[in-house]
C-alpha cells in the first residue's frame, strides 16, 4: 500500500466482529476466559482491542515490527528509557524535546542512566562521545526548536558498527514524511499529541520497534509499568491518523509559503526552516524525508519585539505544543524550553527572541495577513 492508503488501511482498519469501519472503543478492564489461561484478551493493561487496532496502525505506517501505544509522549519515551539499566550510558542530540532534557537530567540520572548530549548533526561529535557502558544513541531530526538535521544513515552506520540502538523521536517529521526504520534506526518514538493526533485533542505516545526482541522487551516493559493509552485516548488517534496524509500536504504547502515571506521580510534576522536551501541540514533532510514540515522557527531580534509580535499576532494562538490543524506560536526559550538553564539556551541560539511557529490548516493568504500586520511596526 502507499502512503496515503496506509493511513487509512494499515493496521486493523475494521472490525472483525462486526465489519465497522470505525473500530469499537472497548472500555473492558477485563475479559471472561474460556478456561484458564485460554482467551484473547486477559486484562486491558496488558492488551486492549482499541489500542491494539492503534498499535497495529502505527506499526505499519513506521514500517516496523510492533507498535505500543503509551499515555503521553513522555510515557512513551519514559518507557523506552526504561530498557536501559543502571549503569548504561546513552548519546542523545543537544537540543531535544526540553521534556526529555529534564527526564535525562532530573530523573534518569537518580537511576544511574547517564546521558551526554552532543550536537548530533555533525557525526564526528557522536563517535567522540562513545564510551565502552554506551548502548544507544538517541536522535530528534528536526530538532525542537532550531530544526537541525541529524543524517539518519550516517547515524546508523555508527549505531551498527558500535553495537548500540538508534532510537529516533520522529515527532516533527511525522511518518508520512520521514520512515527512520527504513534507515537503520532500532526504535522509533511519537508524540502523538502532535501530528499525529493533529486536532489538539488528545495527549499520547507511541513507539515502533524493528525486532521481535525489541518487540518482546517493550511489551514486557509496558505491561509492567503500565503507562498504556486508554481506549478513547487510542480510537481519537486512530481518527487523526486516517487525515494524516491531507493534513500534511496541506501544511507542507502552507509552511513553505510562510517561510519565503519570513525570509524576505526585513524586521525578521533569521529563518529556521530544513526547506531552505541556505539550511545547513537542507541537502541531508531531503535524502531521509519527502518532506520539510511545519514548524518553522525565526528570530526577530530581542524579548521586547518577541513580545510586539505576540501582543498583535491574532490567528496564531499562543500556545505550548504543535502539529495541530490549527497554527501555533511559542516562545522556546519562555516556555517548552524553559527548563533548560539561560546559559545552555543561549550556547544552543534559543535566543529571548526565538519565536517557533506550527503551521496549520487554514487558508494561506489569512496567515501571511496576519503575521504581516503582527511584524509591522
Ligand atoms: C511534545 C513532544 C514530546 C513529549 O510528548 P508529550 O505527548 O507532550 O508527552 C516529545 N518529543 C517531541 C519532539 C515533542 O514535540
Amino acid at each position: 500500500m502507499r502512503k496515503k492508503t496506509l493511513m487509512i488501511h494499515g493496521g486493523i482498519s475494521v472490525d472483525k466482529n462486526t465489519g465497522a469501519v470505525s473500530i469499537p472503543v472497548s472500555h473492558a478492564s477485563t475479559f471472561k476466559q474460556e478456561g484458564i489461561g485460554n482467551f484473547q484478551y486477559e486484562y486491558a493493561r496488558t492488551g486492549n482491542p482499541t489500542r491494539e487496532a492503534l498499535e497495529a496502525l502505527i506499526r505499519d505506517i513506521e514500517g516496523g515490527v510492533a507498535g505500543f501505544a503509551f499515555s503521553s509522549g513522555m510515557a512513551a519515551i519514559t518507557s523506552v528509557f526504561q530498557l536501559f539499566s543502571s549503569g548504561d550510558h546513552i548519546i542523545a542530540t543537544d537540543d531535544v524535546y526540553g521534556g526529555t532534557f529534564r527526564l535525562a537530567t532530573k530523573v534518569l540520572s537518580k537511576f544511574n542512566i547517564d546521558v551526554s548530549f552532543v550536537d548530533s548533526s555533525d557525526l564526528k561529535n557522536v563517535e567522540k562521545a562513545i564510551k565502552p557502558n554506551t548502548k544507544a544513541i538517541y536522535v530528534e531530526t528536526p530538532t525542537n526548536p532550531l530544526l537541525k538535521i541529524t543524517d539518519l544513515k550516517g547515524v546508523s552506520k555508527i549505531a551498527k558498527a558500535n553495537d548500540l540502538l538508534l532510537i529516533v523521536d520522529n515527532t516533527f517529521a511525522t511518518p508520512y514524511w520521514q520512515n527512520p526504520i527504513h534507515l537503520g534506526a532500532d526504535i522509533v518514538v511519537h508524540s502523538a499529541t502532535k501530528y499525529l493526533g493533529g486536532h489538539s485533542d488528545v495527549v499520547a505516545g507511541v513507539v515502533v520497534v524493528n525486532s521481535d526482541q525489541l518487540a518482546k522487551d517493550l511489551h514486557f516493559i509496558q505491561n509492567s509499568v503500565g503507562a498504556v493509552l486508554g481506549p478513547d485516548d487510542s480510537w481519537l488517534l486512530i481518527r487523526g491518523i486516517k487525515t494524516l496524509a491531507l493534513r500534511m500536504e496541506e501544511i507542507e504547502q502552507n509552511t513553505n509559503r510562510v517561510a519565503q515571506f519570513l525570509v524576505n521580510h526585513k524586521a525578521v534576522h533569521k529563518v529556521y526552516y530544513p526547506g531552505l536551501d541556505t539550511h545547513p541540514g537542507h541537502e541531508i533532510h531531503k535524502t531521509q524525508s519527502r518532506g520539510f514540515g511545519g514548524m518553522i522557527s525565526f528570530d526577530v531580534g530581542s524579548a521586547e519585539k518577541a513580545d510586539q509580535l505576540l501582543r498583535k499576532i491574532k490567528l496564531f494562538t499562543l500556545a505550548e505544543s504543535l502539529g495541530a490543524v490549527e497554527s501555533l506560536i511559542s516562545v522556546p526559550a519562555k516556555m517548552t524550553h524553559a527548563s533548560i538553564p539561560k546559559e545552555r539556551r543561549e550556547e544552543l541560539g534559543i535566543t529571548d527572541g526565538l519565536i517557533r511557529i506550527s503551521i496549520g490548516c487554514e487558508d494561506i493568504e489569512d496567515l501571511l495577513e496576519d503575521l504581516e500586520q503582527a511584524l509591522s511596526e
